[in-house]
């Protein structure tokens, strides 16, 4: 799960860690008051949305002389005449897609005078199993492209979670990042407090670019963009409030409340599979057969009819899918509950699009039977490949 910067730094201020003071603005009416509270004479205007690069995105109907999604404003005024221009509008960066995401938060931040950025990240490695640092002297910019590039200035290590943190990880970060003076005590402060947070709350990423050093000599962290272990969300309340659903994918949002396993993706075929083994196995063999999934679905071990009918529809509802593979191997689950939830979802939303079905396992006769039973139009399959194969062709011709 991931959250707003404005919330981010919330957060991490309650950890201790040096950010700015600001105000966040849901209506363009609240921003002059906002920006009134805050001391100037910079203000930065910073369109909310759950992706990086807004300060070189670009909106889109932009006007002449319209800068990114991160703009400096001069004065209380400037800054409430950029939030109404940038509200509701949709900003496209390189991590947003081509769509990119309607602006529907804005946080006005007191500016920095920054001497220089810098990056640092948190993040789980899967790797070593362990939290990894990652520290570049290049902050501000997009990091996978210094890694491309001159890999040689990222600094990455892991901490290893028996002997915990130490004041060593800090400077260590300090001497990469090219930090002097009282600024490697910051740095050791700042690396504990972020530890802390991250370990605490459970997160799986947590980066900041730019960390600043001002021009006052003193380190800020300018940018935070958190993610969350959704799998450890039930034991933090107050992480779980901060969810801000107009930033989700509807069809993944409706799959969560039903306990789904669903990721959208790019194409055609829309899958419906239980266990996420054999889901990745019926995707790589969609793709064999020269087609490509249009989501995973895990429908789970236990699944009653009702979340099988909920699965169908969010299957359904994507407009990409232009047919559907049912891949059932009844272990736990059923067939026959399969073939229930199937028939039941066709029967309410509709069948638009070829629908292959292939069961085995528990109950596969009454299963088949359900199905041939309903008189829909359903193209049964034998096994795996034969199934894939059936739905390319029912969709490629
Ligand atoms: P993004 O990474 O989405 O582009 P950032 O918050 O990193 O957004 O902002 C982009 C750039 O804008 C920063 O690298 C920094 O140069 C500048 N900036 C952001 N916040 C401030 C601030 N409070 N004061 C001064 N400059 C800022
Ligand atoms: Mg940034």
């Amino acid at each position: 799960m991931n959250i707003h910067e404005y919330q981010a730094k919330a957060l991490l201020r309650s950890y201790g860690v040096p950010v700015s003071d600001g105000r966040v603005v849901l209506r363009a009416e609240e921003a002059k008051t906002a920006a009134g509270e805050l001391d100037g004479p910079l203000w930065v205007v910073k369109a909310q949305i759950h992706a990086g690069g807004r300060g070189k995105g670009s909106f889109k109907e932009a006007e002449a002389g319209e800068k990114g999604g991160v703009r400096l404003a001069k004065s209380v005024e400037e800054a409430e005449a950029m939030t109404k221009q940038m509200l509701g509008r949709t900003l496209v960066t390189h991590q947003t897609g081509p769509a990119g995401k309607q602006v529907n938060r804005i946080y006005i931040e007191d500016g920095s005078d920054i001497e220089t950025e810098l990056y640092l990240a948190l993040l789980v490695d899967r790797g070593t199993s362990r939290v990894s640092f990652v520290c570049s002297t290049e902050g501000g910019m997009d990091i996978e492209e210094v890694a491309a590039k001159t890999p040689e200035k990222i600094l990455s290590f892991s901490v290893d979670p028996a002997s915990g943190l130490s004041d060593f990880h800090g400077r260590r970060v300090a001497f990469a990042l090219g930090l002097k003076g009282p600024q490697v005590k910051q740095c050791v402060a700042l690396v504990k407090n972020l530890y802390r947070a991250f370990i605490e709350k459970d997160m799986e990423m947590l980066e900041i670019n730019p960390l600043i050093v001002m021009t006052d000599g003193n380190l800020k962290a300018l940018d935070a963009k958190i993610g969350f272990d959704g799998n450890a969300i039930y034991r933090h309340a107050d992480i779980a409030a901060l969810r801000d659903e107009t930033e989700e994918d509807p069809k993944e949002l409706a799959a969560s409340k039903y306990d789904l396993n669903y990721i959208a993706l790019d194409g055609e075929i829309g899958c419906m599979v239980n266990g996420a083994g054999l889901a990745m196995a019926t995707m790589d063999i969609i793709k064999l057969y020269g087609a490509e999934p249009a989501n995973f679905l895990d429908v789970g071990g236990g699944a009653t009819k009702e979340k099988v009918t909920e699965a169908f529809k969010i299957i359904t509802s994507d407009p990409n899918v232009k047919g559907i593979l049912v891949n059932i191997f009844g272990g736990i689950m059923r067939c026959d509950i399969i073939a229930e939830g199937t028939i039941a979802a066709v029967k309410e939303v509709g069948l638009q699009v070829p629908l292959v079905v292939r069961l085995e396992g528990t109950n596969v006769e009454q299963g088949k039977q359900i199905i041939n039973d309903s008189g829909l139009n359903v193209i049964a399959a034998d096994n795996l490949s034969d199934a894939a194969e059936k739905i390319v062709k029912a969709v490629k011709g």
